[in-house]
């Protein structure tokens, strides 16, 4: 009698009429318009973004929605549904680590596109906070979304590649965090049924087709529910790592690596003092580009059907090297995917930052409930707090919905 119900991502139109509701409400007009972003789950290709690498994300049905009237003076007044934390400042009150906590998220974008005029925000969030599913990403891309649309930035592929690069600059700059690019572009820059081939190398994304119902399969989400925090130290240590690598082979980035010349490498940095984690570091970057590039030959040129089984051994090297080379794993994200794979998926991984947050699993369709059932038992067996589960439907990137 293990029931397990997965979360719901509400209807876009619904959570747009409430919002505008709630715009009235706190500022006394209707908004000019809302608009929404999703959040996201890489489906490979796991901190690589950060080293010109590939990576493949879709977009989660789980969006960010914000109601937003663009000022003509200076002000900035914003809510959010998710925090009892309201602002009311001025552009001027926004840079470099400031304003604190959510509102730098939001504020951030208008600071980073240079839009000269105050703006009336209030946001509701359906993207689990803090989960590696990307709120703060959804909540900086539907902020930004609605400020390329009032004022006029264009929002074809390169206007949304543009954008990114504001988001990821609010996260980095105001918001502090250190995030490489990969969340940004998934939510502005997917589409429904697909995925994207982002390339970190060149900001260019591809469209992946990603007909999971079709094939007869789909994706479970597991949210461990488990701390995770990427401006610590680890997140840092992992990058300088990869910088260090990089300088000491002579290369830009560890996308200049050549598979075939790995074990060259391997020996180079070898030497170092350090240099068997550098090694670890490295091996894990190279070869999950590597699975990213054959995840994304197989899902360009074959009925994903006959595929399945090839993109779930990549989805389980992938976490492999994560938890043994990279490091970024834990207990819970390990259980979740273990006890996935022995519930019948075809491979499961975790997904986003690690150290906590979230797992994917490819399942034939249909398994979903039994398998989330399953985890749900091996965690309350290991005594930890219960996952939450959600179902990835490829979804549309950011956009305006009233
Ligand atoms: P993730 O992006 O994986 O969800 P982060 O730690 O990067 O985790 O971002 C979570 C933070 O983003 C929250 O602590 C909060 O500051 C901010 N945030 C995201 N969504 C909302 C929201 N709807 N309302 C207020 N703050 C939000
Ligand atoms: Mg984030």
């Amino acid at each position: 009698e293990n029931t397990v119900e997965l979360l719901a991502a509400p209807d876009r139109d619904v959570v747009a009429a409430e919002l505008t509701a709630e715009f009235e409400n706190a500022y006394g007009e209707a908004p000019q318009g809302v608009w929404s972003a999703p959040g996201r789950v890489n489906l490979i290709g796991e901190h690589v973004d950060y080293t010109g690498g590939l990576c493949l994300p879709f977009a989660l049905p789980h969006r960010t929605s914000v109601a937003l009237t663009l000022r003509q003076d200076d002000r900035i007044r914003l809510r959010s549904r998710q925090s009892d934390d309201v602002f009311d400042g001025r552009l001027a009150d926004v840079g470099p680590n400031r304003p604190a906590g959510w509102v730098a998220y939001a504020a951030g974008v208008a600071w980073a596109l240079g839009v000269g005029r105050g703006f009336d925000a209030v946001v509701d969030g359906h993207v689990p906070l803090g989960s590696g599913l990307s709120s703060s990403a959804a909540l900086s891309c539907s902020v930004g979304v609605a400020l390329a649309d009032l004022t006029g930035l264009p929002l074809d592929d390169a206007g949304r590649a543009m954008l990114a690069g504001a988001c990821v600059q609010a996260e980095n700059v105001v918001a502090g965090a250190n995030t490489g690019g990969l969340d940004q572009s998934a939510s502005l820059r997917c589409r429904e049924g697909a995925g994207i081939l982002l390339d970190c190398r060149d900001g260019s994304a591809h469209q992946i087709p990603l007909d999971l119902a079709g094939a007869g399969l789909e994706i479970l989400v597991i949210d461990t529910r488990a701390e995770h925090s990427h401006s610590g130290g680890e997140y840092g240590e992992r990058r300088a790592a990869v910088e260090e690598c990089a300088r000491l082979l002579g290369v830009p980035t560890l996308r200049e690596v050549d598979p075939a010349d790995l074990d060259r490498a391997l020996d180079r940095v070898g030497t170092e003092p350090g240099g068997a984690v550098l090694q670890q570091r490295l091996r894990h970057v190279v070869t999950e580009i590597d699975r990213v590039s054959r995840a994304a030959d197989l899902l360009r040129g074959n009925d994903l059907r006959t595929v399945a089984d090839q993109l779930g051994a990549l989805l389980d090297g992938s976490h492999e090297s994560l938890r043994h080379d990279y490091q970024v794993t834990c207990t819970e994200l390990d259980l979740a995917v273990d006890t996935a794979r022995a519930a019948g998926a075809l491979g499961a991984r975790m997904t986003g930052g690690g150290f906590g947050g979230s797992a994917i699993a490819l399942l034939s369709a249909g398994t979903s409930a039994a398998v989330a059932a399953r985890v749900g038992t091996a965690f309350a067996d290991a005594g930890l707090r219960a996952p939450q589960f959600l179902a990835a439907v490829p979804a549309a990137g950011a956009g305006r919905d009233r």
